[in-house]
């Protein structure tokens, strides 16, 4: 297992694995590995011949109120982890490195990254593009897994990724919580024990909602405002072809946390094979 932290250095690795035949996994995080970080490095390295890990606390990303300074770091750890889970390279580079000077170019996806965080968190899905497409870019051809946990990031890397013609296949993995439903997060730390008892209302909304879709977000709305520690940021639903994506975002303290939830959408027996969704079945059978 090697840790490097310049970007020629990791990008010749992943260049002489591919020369010596082997595929490349990569997986992007801020660090303080927990498991949710933990199943992307597995799959990837069920998937891939080497997977890499990168570990950096993107400032981009943060807006000038948020936790940048706080964020949470513990590389020894994040190393052992990634290690455990299969990984051959960490790539954690100092900002220094990633940003030697004013950044002067940055990557925007429209539409895709406006709403829901985007509207919370200004500037944000900028600075997560314009680092995923650098990391991208120095990485090289690979596979690259993210989690739903960050549904609009996923949404808007893989825009990224298909617009820039990266040579990229972005692979999003499911959530994984707590054995109480809380979605992991490097930022659950923060919670004080009243505050962590109380986040679990985040997946209580979503599955709620789940189980009330024509009025999903009122539900969402509710259950959030029936825990006092808890206060609403947002929370959408959002339709694809193939599901609904129930979407939340509240704080607790100071903590901000994100969760969602995906519905399946009901299939018709006769309608499946032409591909024909049937959406309405879906909401009458909840109705019933
Ligand atoms: P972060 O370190 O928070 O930037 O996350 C790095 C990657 O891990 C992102 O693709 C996240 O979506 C993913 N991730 C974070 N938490 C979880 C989780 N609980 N389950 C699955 N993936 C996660």
């Amino acid at each position: 297992m090697q840790v490097v932290d310049r970007i020629d250095a990791f990008r010749k690795e992943l260049e002489a694995a591919r020369v010596a035949g082997r595929t490349v996994g990569l997986v992007p995080t801020m660090g303080y590995l927990h498991d949710g970080h933990a199943s992307l490095i597995r799959r990837s390295a069920a998937e891939c011949d080497v997977t890499a890990v990168t570990v950096f606390v993107n400032p981009l990303q943060f807006g000038a109120n948020e936790d940048l300074a706080s964020y949470p770091r513990d590389l020894e750890h994040d190393v052992a982890v990634a290690e455990g889970a299969g990984a051959a390279i960490v790539f954690a580079p100092p900002v220094q490195e990633m940003y030697p000077g004013d950044v002067l170019t940055f990557v925007h996806v429209a539409r895709v990254g406006e709403g829901m965080e985007g509207a919370s968190r200004p500037g944000h899905f900028d600075g997560v593009a314009t680092v995923v497409a650098k990391l991208f870019a120095i990485a090289g051809p690979c596979r690259a897994y993210f989690g739903e946990k960050d549904y609009q990031q996923l949404a808007v890397v893989r825009r990224m990724a298909a617009d820039l013609s990266f040579p990229v296949d972005i692979v999003g993995c499911p959530i994984v919580r707590e054995p109480d439903g809380l979605a992991m997060s490097s930022r659950n730390v923060y919670l004080s024990p009243d505050e962590r008892s109380a986040a679990t209302v985040l997946e209580r909304a979503l599955r709620a909602g789940a189980d009330d879709l024509g009025h999903a977000r009122e539900v969402m709305a509710a259950v959030v405002a029936s825990e006092p520690l808890a206060r609403l940021d947002y929370a959408e639903v959002v339709e694809t072809d193939h599901e609904y994506r129930l979407v939340i975002a509240a704080r607790l303290g100071t903590t901000r946390l994100i969760d969602n939830l995906g519905v399946a959408k009901f299939f018709d027996a006769g309608s499946e094979a032409s591909g024909s969704i049937s959406t309405e079945s879906r909401l009458r059978r909840d109705a019933d």
